[in-house]
């Protein structure tokens, strides 16, 4: 009989995986099934980027490349660096890896030993937690509701310092809340971290491009260039070149941290797809302006969604910053009751009724560590989104 490693023991399948799998089956019975939970954007990838993808396997670049990415890839993610964000890392400052997500386990197996704390504010990217606990450190979940702005603030940020923090993470903006971190909010924050230089900060910038109106994205080390010497930067193609499927995240940081990332990597896949990397340096290097349009896009559906969310009795939502998802309170539908009887008493129950009666599936904000919220990913089209808010509504105010 199969037994498996007490350091998979805390780690469940994802409930967005639960849902997603619920809702499928449901499909399957042939019914009209809305699915609001995907983490991807719904655009294809760039004709451009596919195309220096056939280039290079025509090229012959079907080997293993350099451990920890190509010279190519390397120098097109440092120029990025400086153009975008106006950060100088060199080339032996970045890594490569199979999407950001390996980055983050590089990073945390690189760094962690038991016991180490990791600080994550709450609403959160629950893979964090999952890859922290799997390299053996402790998550420490600091929640930041919507009156906060879903943001971390200096105050609780100091206090949830101990002497066994290794690492502040953030991410902005952010899956699932949609809420960023602009100069004035990251200032204080960074003020802190100065004052506590056995902290460091990882940073998970991996919807920069998804960002709206008027908001300023930044990132921390160019606003306190002090704090480069402990910072790791995250960033990948995955979200704003619509290449999820590519698996290509990369990340800057100091030297000694990023060797003892590769050395992690050499053993667990030796480096990252050779014609993938090809893409990612064309989607780097090669024309940007489909970002502003793809933008554009998802902005008319974030306000689609926010502003009928909020004619809905019973629910609340914030405007978000960027990203593709709204993280809507749903409060005021606890203690309300469904016309077959049962209590709304969660925000899990409040989802578990609109995929079983109306066929929309969302992720409710327990799966992200915050209650009583829900998340609506609008990656999908304006007709299927003004389909499902208006099924929302409708169940909404069926419950009395
Ligand atoms: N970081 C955040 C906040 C995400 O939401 C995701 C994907 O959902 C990732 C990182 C992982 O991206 P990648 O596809 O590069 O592994």
């Amino acid at each position: 009989e199969f037994r498996s490693a007490s350091r998979i023991a805390s780690i469940g399948v994802s409930k967005i995986l639960m849902i997603g799998a619920r809702a499928a089956a449901r499909k399957r019975e042939g019914r009209p099934v809305i699915v609001l939970g995907a983490g991807e954007p719904d655009f294809d990838t760039p004709e451009n980027i596919k195309e220096a993808a056939k280039a290079a396997i025509d090229r012959g670049e079907t080997k293993y490349t350099a451990l920890d990415g190509s010279p190519e890839l390397k120098k097109a993610v440092a120029e990025k660096f400086r153009r975008e964000n106006g950060v100088d890392y060199a080339v032996d400052e970045i890594t490569v890896a199979t999407g950001a997500k390996q980055i983050l386990f590089n990073a945390f197996m690189a760094s962690l030993d038991a016991g180490d704390e990791v600080i994550i504010p709450t609403p959160y990217w629950t893979s964090y937690s999952d890859i922290i606990e799997v390299c053996g450190g402790v998550p420490v979940l600091i929640p930041c509701d919507a009156a906060s702005g879903f943001r971390l603030t200096a105050d609780r940020l100091e206090k949830a310092i101990t002497p066994k923090t290794k690492w502040v993470l953030l991410n902005s903006p952010s899956n699932p809340s949609g809420a960023a971190y602009g100069e004035a909010d990251y200032r204080p924050l960074l003020d802190v971290l100065l004052r506590h230089p056995h902290v460091w900060l990882m940073v998970d910038d991996m919807y920069e491009h998804i960002v709206y109106d008027d908001f300023d994205f930044v990132t921390p080390v160019a606003l306190e260039p002090a704090l480069k010497s402990r910072t790791l930067t995250i960033n990948g193609v995955s979200k704003a070149y619509a290449m999820t499927g590519w698996r290509i995240g990369y990340a800057g940081g100091p030297k000694a941290l990023i060797k003892a990332m590769a050395v992690i990597q050499s053993q667990a896949t030796s480096c990252p797809s050779s014609v993938s990397q090809a893409a990612a340096v064309e989607a780097l290097n090669g024309p940007q302006d489909f970002l502003a349009e793809r933008q554009a896009s998802f902005r008319r559906r974030r306000d689609l969604v926010v502003s009928a969310l909020n004619k809905i009795d019973g629910i609340e939502c914030r405007v978000p910053e960027g990203a593709f998802y709204t993280f809507a309170s749903c409060k005021g539908m606890i203690g309300r009751t469904a016309p077959d009887g049962k209590r709304i008493e969660s925000d899990t129950d409040f989802t578990d009724y609109l995929l079983e009666t109306v066929d929309v599936a969302v992720v409710p904000g327990s799966a992200f560590g915050l209650s009583t919220y829900f998340r609506i990913s609008y990656a999908t089209s304006e007709a299927e989104l003004t389909e499902a808010l208006s099924r929302i509504a409708a169940a909404s105010a069926a419950l009395a």
